[in-house]
């Protein structure tokens, strides 16, 4: 029986890994994780609006039924093509067609020091130690008599003003504003200071835009400062270092939260040296029509290790439909059937800004407000996986609307200081 082995149980591999579960061919999925993490609500995670098994399933429980399917929960090293196995830390997997979705990481641009004092929003991990950081600032801030370091407690600087930028500003716009409002005593949280960066001349520069001057109206409402055309030039924990184009400038914040970039898993570099594969600037794999990489037709990359130039990368849709594809295209080659090339079908992009605030672009269709608000809930409901994880969510979301509340705001200590310390990536 054929042996397909996928790397990376993201939207990718999951969806892959679903689609071949009635197929004769032995599956194995392998990532570092047990889980299968829905990263579109991580930053809910990171405010305190959900806890982590709201967002996460096991990857054996999500795929029981597939009984052709094995799970292997491990670091994922190399792979070695004269064998046909892929190298985990201390097993090989032999494959004879191979799925590789292992998704992208974080990019300081050169300044990886960066990533101890700007947690990203790319791991749950990284999710916790955003929400340690968030509600950490507000304690300290009620600890501090000084009026000047306690603004520096109550500043919050975010780096990058795309999706995941907008998404943490709004939140911690609301989180000060109204949530946290009645519980210090020593100050008003709703001084607090947030500063949403963008190196670009608008916010969200992937939609159109009136969507982009929409999302900057609906954040300025929130009493969110919006730098465009901005860059973060150095970092420490209590400084960020700014310019807007009259030179460096000194803002004194422990805050910063990065959302500016990614670059591609360390699995493009290992394609690359073990199968010549190409490489775009970010270390992403330029793939075929058919996703496979130049003469490797049992190598398939999809998801946003990804790249061509006939699909985006950076969307679930995108790795959703990859995985899909791949899957037929694996069901129909011992048949001789020729598929067509992989065509992503764009079911559209929407932001979310805050409590019945986002944009939405669904083909021509331009959204703002309550309306893309509104599809934007559906949708993540839609596609979270597992029905405990549904129920709990919309029970949780129809709670904080009526409330503005956010339950999960825990800190987590566990060095005896203010946070569990440097994310993982
Ligand atoms: C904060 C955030 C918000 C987002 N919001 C949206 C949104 O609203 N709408 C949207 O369409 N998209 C959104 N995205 C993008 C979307 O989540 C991605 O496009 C999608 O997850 C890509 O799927 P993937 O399978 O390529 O990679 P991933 O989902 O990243 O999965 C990669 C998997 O590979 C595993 N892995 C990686 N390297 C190794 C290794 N060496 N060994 C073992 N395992 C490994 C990882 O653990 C992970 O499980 C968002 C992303 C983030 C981070």
């Amino acid at each position: 029986m054929q042996r397909i082995v996928i790397l990376g149980g993201g939207f990718g591999g999951l969806y892959a890994a679903k689609a071949l579960r009635r197929s004769p061919v032995h599956v194995t999925l392998i990532d570092r994780r047990n889980y299968h993490l829905f990263q579109p609500l991580l930053y809910q995670v990171a405010t305190g609006s959900l806890s982590p098994g709201d967002i996460a399933g096991p990857l054996r429980s999500i795929l029981k039924t597939s009984t052709n399917l094995h799970v292997l929960m491990d670091e994922i090293l190399d792979i070695d093509p004269e064998r046909k196995e892929v190298v985990l830390t201390d097993d090989r997997v032999p494959y004879d067609t191979l799925i590789v979705s292992t998704g992208t990481r974080h990019h300081y641009f050169g300044h990886e020091e960066w990533a101890a004092n700007a947690p990203g929003l790319k791991s749950m991990e990284q999710a916790l130690e955003v929400r340690n950081r968030i509600f950490n600032a507000f304690e300290q801030a009620e600890k501090e008599h000084d009026p000047e370091p306690r603004k520096a407690w109550l500043r919050f600087v975010i780096v990058g003003g795309g999706p995941t930028g907008v998404e943490l500003a709004g939140a911690l716009a609301e989180i000060s504003r109204k949530t946290v409002r009645e519980d210090f005593r020593n100050f008003d949280s709703a001084d607090a200071e947030i500063l949403l960066l963008e190196g670009q001349d608008r916010l969200l520069p992937t939609y159109p835009p009136d969507l982009s001057a929409k999302a900057r109206h609906a954040l300025e409402r929130l009493g969110v400062k919006v730098m465009v055309e901005t860059f973060l030039k150095d970092m420490s924990d209590r400084c960020a270092v700014i310019d807007f184009g009259d030179g460096p400038m000194d803002i004194p914040a422990h805050t910063i939260l990065w959302g500016a970039g990614v670059k591609a898993s360390h699995l493009g570099e290992v394609l690359q040296t073990n199968f010549g594969a190409a490489l775009d600037n970010v270390g992403r794999v330029q793939v075929q029509p058919d996703l496979t990489i130049a003469g490797h037709p049992e190598v398939f990359v999809i998801g946003d290790l990804a790249i061509s130039p006939n699909h985006v990368s950076g969307v679930a849709q995108v790795a959703i439909q990859g995985g899909q594809y791949v899957a037929k295209t694996i069901r129909g080659r011992p048949k001789g059937k020729a598929l067509r090339p992989f065509r992503y079908r764009d079911k559209g992009n929407i932001a979310v800004i805050g409590r019945n605030s986002a944009v939405a672009q669904i083909g021509k269709l331009h959204l703002a407000g309550w309306p893309a608000w509104f599809i934007w809930a559906v949708v993540h409901i839609a596609y979270l996986i597992g029905f405990d994880n549904k129920l709990v969510v919309m029970v949780h979301w129809a709670w904080s609307y009526l409330t503005f509340n956010r339950s999960a705001r825990l800190i987590y200590l566990d060095r005896g200081g203010a946070s569990p310390g440097p994310p993982a990536q």
